[in-house]
């Protein structure tokens, strides 16, 4: 079989992600590779794919033994042979694997690193075509997660000289590839370095004060969505989850503090879609495989850029919209500062907090600024960050700029932040009635402006060199060189309107649910995933084994009424197909009987018009795929043959694109026969509820593809 034809029938999608497809026919080809990609890139499939046609088995080696079990579990809801060894299993289940393996129908088996040794006693004899190197920053004392165990993985290409190997990771810089290399023994090996942007991840950053009540909102606005809530110290994460569980949301903390089996039960639950957000360290989330986590928000900034996207990273796995949400505060900073300081190589943590507060503060598009972190460079602004939806207004600010720096100059640079504003303000409390400056020429100058946005002015100046911190005098502020131009030589400053919390970004990332056109299909979409949720609890899976969000958003665009149209939907391969589609089938029409007073026009109800334009992403391929057989000049049987479709699929491409571009000749397509049928019932059966319905009407004796088009054909007659 063909990999297109692999991918549609034990995965369900009809297209390869980036480099998905070069790195397989490399793997294929025998060679030995070295992937980079972010997470949720899809690295699995580089593997899991070819180990369908390879002969021998494939060895996977993962750390991360708490999900071999689900990933092996999501292989096996795909039909796909698969296994697991490690030290979580008792002697059974180990003597049941082993048999699995000998009996040679085994495709794929993880492997922890600790348990190599113990498993290769019993594969001799059992040809191994490739070895997959999960997470192989692991090998590298340079990464951020050197493990022990991975160092003796360099014997793999000796021991099993047949087989290539392809180490796989989501963060390796040029040295650490190099030295994964190397330690592999596989120096010659191909690199693919996949993109870093995640362009369905919405990048905002707010100012943090008042952040519990902004989050509460935020929640708000997400409910019913999972999501991760990342804090800087085990105390925060505690009283975060109870605060936002006493707001009615459903929350529970994680940290490196509770035990083992707490954070087990916390994991599975959230895996599970049985807990909905978790508050945690960031001891939570490296390698969960969960891909329809919606948010993630940083109630505390990250100290590294590095740190910070690997954890946005958690969320949209799926590829739907999913917001990135960092709250920014100059405590914070101070905090992290402190503990840079502190650290054995402060000097370089220090510079990378640095370059994480620039990204914070940035007033330009803040993907341009992740992706040049990592030496990747964009020719546009994004347009799906805080920065590109809400294009700052500058105005002319060198009169309040002047006010701040002077201000400065009169504290003799001894006020930090938050003192300086209350000097500007005016503010009678202790601290500046202890440190006098009460009585200095600007106290009370800058009343008109509010304390938030003085801080946020105060801020910008610092990052346009007006201002500086000095960390190591109590954060007191200083002024610059560039400051005193201002202050002396009538230098213009121009900063940026600060807009209210509420206005940005005026344009979020859209839910799930909400991107659908109607009521009904967000309803049938709510429907759906009950259904989903009632079938993992009976088969005691996590729902997104069943179906992906992005799979159920789909089906709940699309309401598939009979097989074919069920085949088609995004995230159906064969083997789902056989075990759930009955059942989802079922569901629908139900609830389509039920809701008939809702659906406004069939045809709307099949092919909602604005669902066709944001569900076709992944279709609209398949679509085009089928256009350009049939302006080859092939015929409908000619084109299932090729694009192992049934007719009725292919007939359906066709309408779709003529009702979207209307350079289809329709007619020549149908039996006359056929079209002749449904012309003389037509005024009967118009405005039958279902397409089904109308299927019965003739007994069965015309395929839906033909009803379809006959009706498309009809209905533009009709309204002509
Ligand atoms: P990674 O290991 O790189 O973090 P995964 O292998 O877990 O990413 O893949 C992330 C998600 O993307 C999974 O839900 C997977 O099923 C999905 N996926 C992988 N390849 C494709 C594809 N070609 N089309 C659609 N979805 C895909
Ligand atoms: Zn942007």
């Amino acid at each position: 079989m063909k990999k297109l034809e692999l991918l549609k029938k034990y995965f369900g999608y009809d297209s390869f992600r980036p480099l998905q497809e070069e790195i397989i026919d490399s793997v294929i080809a025998g060679k030995d590779l070295m992937v980079v990609m972010p997470t949720g890139g899809g690295k699995s499939m580089c593997f899991q794919l070819p180990s369908l046609l390879l002969d021998g088995i494939t060895l996977v080696v993962s750390p991360l033994i708490a999900l071999m079990k689900d990933q092996v579990d999501a292989l096996r809801a795909n039909g796909i042979a698969a296994s697991y060894f490690n030290s979580s299993q008792d002697a059974t289940q180990q003597q049941e694997m082993l048999e699995e393996l000998r009996s040679g129908r085994l495709k794929l088996i993880y492997v922890a690193p600790e348990s190599i040794g113990l498993l290769n006693n019993h594969l001799q004899g059992i040809p191994v075509s490739l070895i997959a190197v999960d997470e192989a920053h692991c090998i590298s004392t340079w990464g951020h997660d050197f493990r022990p165990a991975y160092t003796q993985l360099s014997y793999f290409k000796t021991s099993f000289p047949d087989a290539n190997l392809i180490a796989l990771t989501a963060t390796a810089d040029r040295a650490t590839r190099a030295d994964i290399k190397k330690q592999l023994g596989i120096q010659n090996a191909e690199e693919y370095v996949s993109s870093f942007d995640r362009p369905n991840l919405t990048l905002e950053v707010r100012p943090g004060n008042n952040r519990l009540q902004q989050m509460r909102r935020f929640l708000q606005k997400n409910k019913d969505e999972s999501g991760i809530i990342y804090c800087l110290s085990r105390k925060t994460c505690e009283s975060l989850a109870s605060k936002i569980s006493a707001y009615g949301f459903d929350a529970a903390a994680y940290h490196a503090g509770l035990s083992h089996e707490e954070r087990e039960n916390v994991q599975e639950k959230f895996i599970k879609d049985d807990l909905k957000i978790v508050c945690a360290t960031i001891a939570f989330g490296m390698g969960i495989d969960k891909s329809n986590v919606r948010f993630v928000l940083h109630y505390n900034m990250p100290k590294n850029i590095e740190g910070y996207y690997q954890e946005i990273g958690r969320a949209g796995r799926d590829g739907i919209n999913s917001h990135a949400l960092l709250f920014h505060s100059y405590a914070d900073v101070i905090q992290l500062r402190k503990f840079a300081e502190g650290s054995g190589n402060s000097e370089l943590q220090i510079a990378k907090l640095e370059r994480m507060k620039q990204f914070a503060e940035a007033l330009t598009c803040r993907r341009k600024m992740l992706l040049s972190y990592f030496n990747e460079y964009l020719d546009e602004d994004c347009g799906n960050c805080d920065v590109c939806l809400n294009k700052p207004d500058f105005f002319d600010a060198t009169l309040p700029a002047q006010k701040a720096l002077s201000a400065i100059i009169r504290t003799n640079e001894r006020a930090s932040l938050n003192l300086l504003i209350d000097v500007l303000r005016g503010a009678q409390n202790a601290a500046i009635m202890e440190s006098g400056f009460q009585h200095i020429k600007t106290y009370g100058a800058g009343k008109e402006i509010t304390w938030n946005n003085w801080q946020q002015y105060i801020v910008q100046m610092i990052n346009q060199g007006l201002v500086e911190i000095a960390f190591h005098e109590n954060n007191h502020l200083k002024i610059t060189p560039q400051g005193k131009e201002v202050l002396f030589n009538g230098r213009k400053v121009s900063l940026a309107v600060i807009p209210k919390p509420e206005e940005l970004p005026s344009r979020r990332a859209q839910r799930t649910k909400e991107e659908l056109p109607t009521e009904v299909n967000r309803d049938l979409y709510e429907a759906l995933r009950k259904t989903r949720l009632q079938l993992a609890n009976a088969g005691n899976l996590a729902p997104y084994m069943i179906f992906s969000d992005a799979t159920l958003k789909d089906m709940a665009a699309r309401i598939p009424l009979d097989d074919n149209e069920f085949a088609d939907i995004t995230g159906v391969g064969t083997h789902k197909h056989d075990t759930y589609g009955a059942k989802f089938l079922k569901m629908i029409s139900e609830f389509k009987d039920d809701r008939k007073k809702d659906f406004v026009y069939r045809d709307e109800i099949i092919k909602p018009k604005k669902a066709k334009k944001k569900s076709t992403g992944p279709k609209k391929d398949t679509v085009m795929e089928t256009v350009l057989l049939f302006r080859e000049g092939k015929t409908i049987q000619e084109i299932a043959a090729i694009r192992n479709y049934q007719p009725g699929t292919i007939l359906n491409h066709l309408t779709k694109r003529y009702e979207s571009h209307n350079d289809i000749d329709l007619e020549k397509l149908i039996d006359p026969k056929d079209y002749d049928l449904i012309a003389a019932d037509f005024e009967q059966i118009k405005d039958a509820e279902s397409l089904k319905s109308i299927f019965e009407h003739f007994d069965g004796k015309i395929d839906y593809g033909s009803l379809r088009l006959g009706l498309t054909l009809l209905n533009e007659k009709a309204a002509i």
